[in-house]
């Protein structure tokens, strides 16, 4: 077969402080690769502004293997952003999005790329269990799923991370969404198009440890909710209504009775808890308004 027909794949890897786990990476990729010579393939990587030697180990890997490629972000923007800009870059007629730890066997790639020859435009895998995590983390990553699809019409992909095979008109779809507060799953199911899961066992890190805390899960999932739902906005609309409506409601009937009573003085106290009552359900709902306003609304 002529080089020119074969089709070309690119394997998305953000890399975050990864030196030690690239190494264990390109070598089962590289066998991957070798394995899979119907299809040309080119590794893309996204330094993420690493402070170890982990753009060093990308130089000296793309010396000596043309197929890696690599983008070097000027500061740590994150996953979410190190991804996006990876997406900007992404030649292959399909994209594989995979996490530098090996958390995601490269194994399942060949079983991804023949669902998308059947016609699939995005293959993404669910994970059946993961290893190496603990039970708190298992249990509100469980509990987050659950309660972004209660409050959204769009469907989310449950236990599913960002693993998975985009077809080319994926990622020209993915590409259009320009936010700097993402939810790259979310997207995911935006988009549309034909979807396949499959199931695996998700593996511990191969090295290092993880960039995870509970600080970046909870803005992500901030970040999720609010990108994908307006039902917050919807329950400020009916909730200021309300509030607003009895505060009308007990202004007259404070006017009429200093009207009648005169003034009383002692009408102080009740008039600061209105007042300090609006003020703070009003900085919440701002702070979710300003949220979601800069994000597409459904
Ligand atoms: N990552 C990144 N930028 C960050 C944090 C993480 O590019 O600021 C990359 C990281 O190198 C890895 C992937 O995102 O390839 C997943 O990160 P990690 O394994 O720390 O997350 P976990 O698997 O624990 O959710
Ligand atoms: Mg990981």
């Amino acid at each position: 077969m002529d080089m020119n027909e074969k089709k070309l794949v690119t394997i998305l890897i953000p890399a975050y402080n990864e030196h030690e786990a690239i190494p264990i990476l390109y070598d089962r990729l590289v066998k991957l690769m070798d394995e899979q010579n119907k299809y040309n393939f080119e590794v893309l990587f996204v330094n993420d502004g690493s402070k170890d030697n982990t753009l060093e180990l990308i130089k000296f890997l793309r010396a000596k293997d043309s197929r890696i490629n690599y983008l070097n972000l000027s500061r740590n923007y994150g996953k979410e952003i190190a991804m996006a800009a990876g997406f900007d870059y992404v030649r292959g007629d399909a994209m594989i999005i995979i996490d530098a730890d090996l958390q995601d066997p490269p194994e399942l790639i060949p079983e991804m790329l023949k669902y998308w020859e059947e016609g699939y435009d995005d293959v993404y895998a669910r994970r059946r269990t993961r290893k190496g995590e603990s039970p708190l983390k298992k249990l509100t990553s469980w509990g987050f799923y659950r309660i972004l699809q209660s409050m959204t019409k769009i469907e989310i992909q449950k236990d599913t991370g960002d693993f998975r095979l985009l077809d080319r008109r994926c990622v020209e779809a993915i590409k259009k969404f320009k936010e700097s507060q993402r939810y790259t799953k979310g997207l995911y199911s935006w988009i549309g198009y034909n979807k396949k899961e499959i199931l695996y066992d998700r593996d511990p890190r191969v090295a290092g440890k993880t960039k995870w805390n509970y600080k970046r899960l909870f803005s992500l999932s901030i970040d999720g909710i609010t990108s994908f739902t307006t039902s917050p906005l919807h329950w400020a609309t009916i909730l200021g209504t309300l509030i607003s409506f009895a505060g009308f409601i007990y202004m007259l009937a404070i006017i009429l009775k200093t009207l009648i009573y005169g003034v009383d003085v002692s009408g102080y106290a009740s008039m600061m808890v209105v007042i300090l009552f609006l003020g703070g359900i009003q900085l919440v709902f701002l702070g979710l308004i300003r949220r979601i306003s800069r994000t597409r609304l459904l």
